[in-house]
């Protein structure tokens, strides 16, 4: 199964994507890590790509396009893969085609989880993500056992720097700006799915499913 997953930040795309790929055992890909990656790693096309996340802006498209394409070509894709958070811009859009296309493949589906503004700015902002090993917090929503403290690894928490509410509004807007048209070019693939982002973490996975034809029998 090929998949993307759009959709504002916030709304949900990573744990969704996460939950999708463990259930059809395929790789989960998400854009957002692979760059904090190679940013913490220190490499030149991380420290390249943190300069603009630190600003909420994007980051340009050969570098995140040259990132996509080696990932791609690994043999755990073979069998599918589920893309979060990229494509971003139109031109990562027609890569992601080419790319596939060389490959004999395309895609199989196309989600977009929608959620209003107020709510994603409220669970960003709230965001809190253990710096040892990633898991995700809600100062409201899902707070951890002890403050600041991950319960899973004991590591510390923190709030990401592009979660800050000026940043997040911003990422909001650029995200807005950019999908437009990329969700126009799914549509008129007959690519494109509407998920409703807005319920519990399992009211989702259960729209997620139906929108990909999980359980559907013969
Ligand atoms: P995320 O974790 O998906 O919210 O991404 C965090 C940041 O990584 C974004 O604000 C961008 O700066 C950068 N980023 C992630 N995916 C992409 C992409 N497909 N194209 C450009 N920049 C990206």
């Amino acid at each position: 199964m090929r998949v993307v997953f759009m959709g504002p930040p916030g709304a949900g795309k990573g744990t969704q994507a996460v939950e999708l790929a463990r259930r059809q055992g395929v790789p989960h890909l998400s854009l957002g890590d692979m760059l904090r990656q190679a940013a913490a790693e220190g490499s030149e096309l991380g420290l390249r790509a943190r300069e603009f996340m630190e600003r909420g802006a994007l980051v340009p498209d050969q570098v995140v396009v040259g990132l996509v394409e080696e990932r791609l070509g690994r043999p755990d894709c073979q069998a599918g893969f589920v893309l979060d958070g990229f494509p971003r811009t139109l031109a990562q859009a027609e890569a992601l085609e080419r790319i596939l296309a060389r490959q004999g493949r395309g895609l199989d589906a196309v989600l977009n989880l929608e959620v209003d503004d107020e709510s994603l700015v409220e669970r960003l902002v709230g965001r809190r993500v253990c710096r040892r090993c990633g898991q995700n917090y809600h100062l409201r929503h899902r707070p951890p056992r002890r403050d600041e403290v991950c319960d899973v690894c004991g590591g510390e928490l923190y709030q990401r720097e592009d979660d800050r509410e000026e940043t997040v509004r911003r990422r909001l807007e650029v995200h807005r700006a950019n999908s437009a048209p990329i969700l126009g070019l799914y549509r008129a693939a007959g690519l494109l799915r509407a998920v409703d982002g807005r319920g519990g973490v399992e009211e989702v996975a259960a729209a997620v499913s139906r929108a990909v034809g999980e359980g559907a029998g013969p």
